[in-house]
């Protein structure tokens, strides 16, 4: 199987190097890729791994890579080509592509469309008001009252978000958005549970948590994600099966229904509140940074399984199985991220980190005459495993305590609380 991977993230080097482990596939072409995919060792004889320059907001010159290479599936890695239809062109052009098609990924490039789905489909989430003037927004927030949600209702690299118990910066954020969600204040502990789905069949792999804020204790702004583990010990043992009953299929139902099949990676964020499960987003494609600790631990073959779901054939397919382990991500960021992450600052220890057990997987990094440098906000994600999260969280620490940038912030407390039982439901 010969695949191509867009995108240039940490996610994407997870993905391109669990595809890797997988015995049926022969090549895996990287578009745009980094520093660290290329150079990636190949998992068995004959296997080839190479990034290509692409500019992956041309769709056509997308399809001419996946044709002149001769691609039996193309994975989309990242929310903005997705939203943007890159696997509409490529379908198309009659390629298998993971990802779902622009009026799917609506379930993401849209918090409103998400509501409206989610309506219909009788999904528990908060209750909410889209709003598009500052005097509508006022109205909202002073009707929930504090904490304030505020939430630009289009694509903002997980930072459209704002939670306060300050109603001016409430209301200046929802001021600075063309269309606004405001919403009722969810409590509880978060959970990322992702399903791989053809449009009607849905896989769901194992619960994850991601850490969104920069700071220890959840404290400081929200981010892409500075950290994350799996599995949850302290999650109630049928979580998967309720989320996927009440959650998964009926969402995927609904858009089957409505004539725009997901077909791809549903990612959905919760929130356990003493009511009960509730929905706080959908995304179309795999979390960055929970799928860089999801994978290490993933037991069947990703090829064999992406290809599955984007050629309709999910209900085939046997449920996912896992490493009887645990796994820790830490994400390493730039100075400055995530207001003004500062570029060009030398990364050196990255081979020292990888151990045994441990992957570093390069985010925002570039080459500048053979050095590394960091290019982007999160620089490194530094994935461990374990035999539980003590073990993958001492694992991880060690290897980030082998990496130096110049001014860089990593959280200490990925995976703590969990690794203490000091989470409870
Ligand atoms: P989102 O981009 O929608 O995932 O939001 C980013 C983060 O903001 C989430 O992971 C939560 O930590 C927080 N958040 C979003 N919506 C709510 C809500 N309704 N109540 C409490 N926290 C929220």
């Amino acid at each position: 199987m010969k695949v191509l991977v867009i995108g240039s993230g940490g996610r994407e080097h997870a993905l391109v190097w669990a595809l890797a482990q997988d015995p049926e596939v022969e090549q895996v072409v990287a578009a745009p890729g980094n520093p660290g995919i290329a150079v990636l060792r190949p998992a068995h004889d004959g296997q080839t791994i190479v990034c290509r320059p692409v500019d992956v907001a041309d769709h056509q010159a997308v399809v001419v890579l996946a044709t002149e290479f001769g691609a039996d599936l193309v994975v989309v890695g990242p929310e903005t080509p997705l939203v943007a239809g890159l696997a509409d062109p490529l379908r198309d052009a009659g390629i298998a592509v993971f990802g779902p098609s622009a009026a799917a990924a609506q379930i993401e490039g849209s918090k409103a469309f998400a509501k409206d789905v989610m309506a219909a489909a009788s999904v528990p989430t908060g209750r909410a008001y889209v709003c598009t003037t500052p005097e509508e927004a006022a109205e909202a927030i002073d009707a929930f009252g504090p904490p304030y949600v505020v939430k630009d209702d289009g694509l903002a690299a997980g930072k459209g978000v704002v939670v306060t118990s300050d109603r001016d910066e409430a209301l200046a954020h929802a001021a600075g958005c063309e269309q606004v969600l405001i919403e009722e204040y969810l409590d509880g502990p978060e959970v990322s549970l992702f399903a791989i789905t053809d449009g009607t069949t849905v896989l769901p792999m194992q619960p994850a948590q991601d850490f969104k804020r920069l700071a220890d204790n959840d404290e400081g702004p929200n981010t892409g994600g500075m950290g994350a583990y799996t599995p949850l010990p302290w999650a109630p043992e049928n979580l998967v099966e309720e989320i996927t009953d009440k959650v998964l299929q009926p969402t995927v139902d609904e858009l089957r229904h409505r004539g725009t099949p997901f077909s791809g990676l549903l990612y959905a964020g919760l929130a356990l509140t003493s009511r009960g499960v509730r929905v706080i987003e959908f995304n179309c494609r795999f979390g960055d940074p929970e799928t860089q600790a999801l994978l290490p631990l993933l037991k069947t073959p990703l090829g064999g399984l992406l290809l599955a779901a984007a050629n309709g054939k999910l209900a085939d397919h046997e449920p996912l199985t896992w490493k009887n382990a645990a796994a820790v991500t830490v994400v390493v960021a730039a100075k400055k991220y995530p207001a003004n992450p500062r570029k060009g600052d030398v990364i050196t220890g990255v081979e020292q980190a990888e151990v045994d057990g441990v992957h570093v997987f390069h985010a925002g990094t570039a080459l500048d005459d053979d050095e590394l440098v960091t290019s982007g906000g999160r620089v490194l994600a530094v994935s461990a495993t374990g035999k539980d999260l003590d073990e993958a969280r001492q694992r991880a620490y060690a290897a980030v305590g082998q990496i130096r940038i110049k001014g860089s912030q990593h959280r200490t407390d990925i995976a703590l609380k969990a690794a203490r039982g000091e989470i409870t439901v």
